[in-house]
C-alpha cells in the first residue's frame, strides 16, 4: 500500500517562541488523538533554525517527522549561508521538500539543480518531497499535464529504480498555493493519475503504484477529505493550514 503522507510547510513564518509552541501543540494533540493504528505519516517542516529543538519534542516511534523546506545542492564548502544535506541529516531531518514554486520562482532553481539536491538528499539518507506544478496560464493554455510531467522527467527521472523508490512527488498548482483558490478534487486526479502513469512508463506499473503522490494548494481541514479520497492523491503538503495546530491534524485525520 502506498504511504499516506500529510506534510506541513511552514515556510519563513513563526519566531522562536512561537515555533516551539506551535510543534508542541502538534505534538500533543498527534499523541492525544491519533490512533497508534493509523498508517498516516505526518511530517513538520520547520525554517531551519528551529530543526534541532523541534526535533527533540518529537516523540520516538510515532508518525511524526521532521522535514527541511530546502538544501544546497552541494556537498560543503565555500557557499555562505548555505545549509548540506549532510548537515540536515546530522540534526535528525528525515524528509526535505525540493523545487518548491517559490524556490523555482524567486530563487531561480532549475530544474539541473533540483536532480542534484535530490542526489544529495539520497545520499544522506533523506526523503526528497519533490514539488512540481504548473502556472495558471499554462493550465488555461490547456498543456499543464505535459508541463508538470517534464519537471519530473528533469528532476528525478535520472534515478535508478531503487532510488525511485525512495522519493515523495508533491504536486501543487501554483495558482492554488496560498490564494484560498483549491484545485478541485477531479482536477487533482487527473493531474496525479496522469502523473503515475508517467511514472509507469519509466520505471514499471509496480514501482508507479507504490509512489505517494501528494496534492498541495490551500488545503484545509473542509476540503482535505474530498482531495484525499481520489484515487491518486496520497496525501498533502500543507502550507497556510499546517501553521494551526488544530487544522494541521484535522487534515491528518481526513484520510
Ligand atoms: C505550499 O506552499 O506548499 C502550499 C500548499 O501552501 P498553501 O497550503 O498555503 O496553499
Amino acid at each position: 500500500m502506498r504511504q499516506k503522507i500529510v506534510a506541513g510547510n511552514w515556510k519563513m513564518n513563526k519566531n522562536w517562541q512561537d515555533a516551539v509552541a506551535l510543534a508542541s501543540e502538534i505534538v500533543n494533540i498527534f499523541q492525544d488523538e491519533i490512533p497508534a493504528s493509523s498508517h498516516v505519516k505526518a511530517i513538520l517542516n520547520p525554517p531551519f533554525l528551529y530543526l534541532s529543538a523541534i526535533k527533540k519534542l518529537l516523540p520516538e516511534n510515532k508518525n511524526l517527522f521532521l522535514g527541511a523546506q530546502n538544501c544546497y545542492n552541494k556537498a560543503s564548502g565555500a557557499f555562505t549561508g548555505e545549509i548540506s544535506a549532510e548537515m540536515l541529516a546530522s540534526v535528525g531531518v528525515q524528509y526535505t521538500i525540493i523545487g518548491h514554486s517559490e524556490r523555482r520562482e524567486y530563487f531561480g532553481e532549475t530544474s539541473q539543480m533540483l536532480a542534484q539536491k535530490t542526489d544529495i538528499l539520497l545520499a544522506n539518507n533523506i526523503t526528497p518531497i519533490f514539488c512540481c506544478g504548473e502556472a495558471l496560464d499554462i493550465r488555461e493554455k490547456g498543456t499543464h499535464l505535459e508541463y508538470v510531467a517534464q519537471q519530473l522527467t528533469e528532476g528525478v527521472f535520472h534515478l535508478s529504480e531503487t532510488d525511485f523508490q525512495k522519493i515523495v512527488i508533491a504536486y501543487e498548482p501554483i495558482w492554488a498555493i496560498g490564494t484560498g483558490k483549491t484545485a478541485t478534487s477531479a482536477q487533482a486526479q487527473e493531474m496525479h493519475a496522469y502523473l503515475r502513469g508517467h511514472i509507469a512508463k519509466k520505471y514499471g506499473e509496480n514501482i508507479a503504484q507504490n509512489t505517494s503522490i501528494l496534492y498541495g494548494g490551500s488545503c484545509n481541514p473542509q476540503n482535505a477529505k474530498e482531495l484525499f479520497s481520489q484515487t491518486d492523491v496520497d496525501g498533502g503538503l500543507i502550507g497556510g493550514a499546517s501553521l494551526k495546530s488544530r487544522d494541521f491534524i484535522e487534515i491528518v485525520k481526513s484520510f
